[in-house]
Formats: structure tokens, sequence, C-alpha cells
């Protein structure tokens, strides 16, 4: 199948990726369809990180030399392109940290531990990852706050119905996935942070699954923190950024303490240093952070919105293809418009490891699990599903692979 037209040119693309051609054993080559739980990386990165190390690594922020200066630079730098990307205001709003899990626990700990006390609301979605819900658990514990959920319906959308209600009394944070990591839905973002900013309540977006495959604007979304991974995005594992608004940046307390977070130190106390450094304590993944800008340059260099487009034709296809397969069922919007190319789905009487791990002979790399949304799943009745997710260097060839390995699969069990 190779008949759709999209607008990126894959075998190009694919060229950066020299991971992708291989054969997994012999004569079965590889079709890496994992990449909602982590992609992989242009040459691009791989350089940006190994020119780094073999030309001018040191330590950032401290030396008068000429490596660390560049170092600095270079460290600096990938922060402006990550604001950039993403149109926050100033490169002061991007904190780097290790992942989007790190950054909603900073979140939590610093801006939450102050701003959230006794019978405060939390609003969060059943669509959550774990990383969006666990921390706000464990706040709502230890504060005595009240934890509440926009229910998910059975095609996979949010259920705003109940808002207004799950908005009224002291709501002071609304938590919301922009994209989910199992049934794909691109949720309506601005329109949930208008109403929680009219409810008096801040707004954090869960951006792990849309930073990497869509055009994220956070004026345009008015969140006032965003988060998300750099090694779902062509980036390093051990990158990521969370985005705050600079005036609510300034007020949080440090979430660690140490050294480059500081102005100044006596034995008595300590002054913080100005955003984002007062969140950057120690020395960070400098390596990580040049290796995420050059990522962004990546992805920037050939166009959010063609590698949205191409995503939603392999998407359309792959749904077209996994709706031939008889006892196939997938999960979310069957609008590809509201959707991004992560698709779950189960089939009958196999179980969703099964599938993974027969699929996996024919060299077709899926998840199955409940992809850390275990309420999801519940909201299901399921324990799992198994996961097929799309990004730029994807065919449709490799569809059509995936779909010859589910009826291979098919007929081991029928055995
Ligand atoms: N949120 C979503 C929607 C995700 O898909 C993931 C990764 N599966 C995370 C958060 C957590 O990302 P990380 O493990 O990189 O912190």
């Amino acid at each position: 199948m190779n008949s759709v037209e999209t607008l990126l040119d894959v075998e190009a693309i694919r060229a950066d990726f020299p991971i992708l051609d291989q054969a997994i054993k012999p004569g079965v080559p590889l079709v890496y369809l994992d990449n909602a739980a982590s992609s992989q990386k242009p040459l691009a990165v791989i350089e940006a990180m190994n020119d780094y190390y073999r030309r001018y690594h040191a330590n950032v922020h401290r030396g008068i030399h000429a490596l660390s200066e560049k170092a600095t630079a270079a460290y600096e730098e990938a922060r402006a392109k990550v604001a950039a990307f993403i149109n926050a205001g100033s490169r002061r709003e991007i904190v780097f940290v290790r992942n989007a899990t790190e950054a909603v626990n900073l979140v939590m700990y610093s801006w939450g531990r102050v701003n959230i006390g006794a019978g405060d609301v939390i609003v969060l979605t059943q669509m959550e990852h774990h990383a969006n819900i666990v921390p706000w658990q464990l706040l709502a514990q230890e504060k005595g706050a009240e934890l509440r959920f926009i229910p998910v319906t059975e095609d996979g959308f949010l259920d705003l119905s109940d808002l207004d209600w799950l908005l009224s009394g002291p709501v002071k944070l609304v938590g919301v996935v922009h994209m989910s990591n199992v049934v794909g839905t691109i949720n309506p973002v601005a329109e949930i942070a208008a109403r929680a900013h009219a409810a008096g309540a801040r707004v954090l977006v869960d951006a792990a699954q849309s930073v990497p495959h869509m055009q994220v604007d956070v004026q345009a979304l008015d969140a006032d923190f965003l988060v998300f991974s750099g090694h779902k995005m062509c980036g390093p594992t051990g990158s990521g950024a969370l985005y705050g608004r600079r005036a609510l940046l300034e007020t949080m307390p440090p979430f660690m303490g140490g050294g480059e977070m500081i102005k100044r130190v006596t034995l008595e106390g300590a002054e913080w240093n100005d955003v984002p450094g007062k969140f950057e304590a120690g020395t960070p993944a400098i390596a990580e952070a040049i290796g995420l800008g050059a990522a962004v340059d990546y992805l920037a260099g050939i166009g959010m919105d063609k590698i949205h487009a191409h995503e939603r034709a392999i998407t359309a296809y792959a749904l077209e293809r996994l709706d031939e397969v008889p006892g196939v069922r997938v999960y979310g919007p069957a609008d590809v418009s509201k959707r991004g190319g992560v698709t779950a789905f189960t089939m009958e009487d196999m179980h969703p490891h099964d599938i993974a791990q027969l699929v996996n002979e024919m060299g077709v790399a899926v998840r199955a699990g409940h992809h850390c949304a275990m309420p999801l799943h519940q909201r299901y009745n399921l324990p799992a599903t198994t996961r097929a997710s799309f990004y730029l260097y994807n065919t449709f060839e490799e569809v059509d692979r995936l779909v010859e390995a589910l009826y291979a699969a098919k007929s081991v069990f029928a055995l």
C-alpha cells in the first residue's frame, strides 16, 4: 500500500535514523511502532551530543574558561530553542528536567505544596497518565485536598458535560493531558483552560504526547504549566522540559536545594537564583539538553504541521486496516482529525501481551499493558491493550506489516 500521498519524504527521513535499518533476525526487518513509549533518534541528535563530548565538554555556568563558556552557550541556546518551539514568552520560562514525570513532580512539590491546602480541589481527567495522577494523590493525601476527575466517554473523549460542577468550589488546579497516550484523543485544552481560569484555577498540561507530534503553542493554550519529555520527540533520554508562566515560577520555592540554584549562601540561609536557575540544582544534564535542542531543530526543520499530517494519514490507514481484522477493537476517536497516532486495540480471545509477543516474531515492535494509564483501562473494563504508535518515519507498508502480523498471530491462536 503506497497510494496515499503524504507531504513527507519518509525515505529521506528514515536515512536519518540508522537504527531503523536493521533486521531483528535474519530476513525479518524491524518495524518500530512503539513511539509513544520512546522515539528513535536522528543522526543530528546523536552527533550534537557526540560533538559536545568530543569538543567542548565542561560544566556550565561556572567556569570562566573557553570550554565552559562554549558549553554554557550551547546549553542556554538549547533552552531558547525549546522556548521558541512551544512559543513560550521567554527562555526563562523553560526549566530543564529529566522527563515529564519530574516536571509534574516539580510543580507538585514547589507550587502545589504552597498553593493547595485542606479542602482544596484538584481536577484531573480519567485519561491521565500515572505521571499526572500519582503526584497529585500524594499531595491530596498530605494536605487533605480533594481529587475530582473529568470522565471519559465510550468513544474516548473527555465528557465535559459536568465541568461546571467539577470546577465549583475551591478548585486550585486543573491537570489535563493534551494527547492521550492510549486512545490518542487530542483534548480541547484551550477551552478547558479558559473555563478553569474563570473558576480561579491554574492549568497544568501534560504535553508528553503532543509536543513530539504537533505544533503546540503554550500561549494559545493559555497553559500555566506544560510538561514534556525529550526522549519521545527524537531527543535523548534524561531530557525534558517544564514550561511555567514566568510570574508563577518567580513566586515558587525551589524544588531541590544545592549548587547553581542560589545567588548567595551563608550559614544562616540562602538567596535563590533567578528563574529558571532556581529550579536546576546541581550540574544539569548538559549533553541531553543540547541533544534536545538538536531534536527541536530537526523537527522544526521538517515542520510540525507536515509531521502531524503524515501521522494523521498513517493513522487513518491503520484504523481502516485494523477494522478489517476480525475481532479487533480499536479504542479512541474514529475521526483522525481528533486524535494522534497512538492506536490501542484489543483482539478477541487473545491477551494483549500474547499479541505483542507474536507480532514481535515478525519484527513488529508494539507495546502491551496498561501504558501507565490504569484508570483509563478500568473505564473500559480492560486489564491491558496492545498499542501501536506512529511517528514521522513510519510508512504505510509498516501498517501492512502490522496487520499481516496480526493475522499470523490469530492463526497461531486458532491452532
Ligand atoms: N504523560 C504521558 C501522556 C505519557 O505518555 C508519558 C510517557 N508514557 C508520560 C507522561 C511520562 O513520561 P516520562 O516517562 O518520560 O516521564
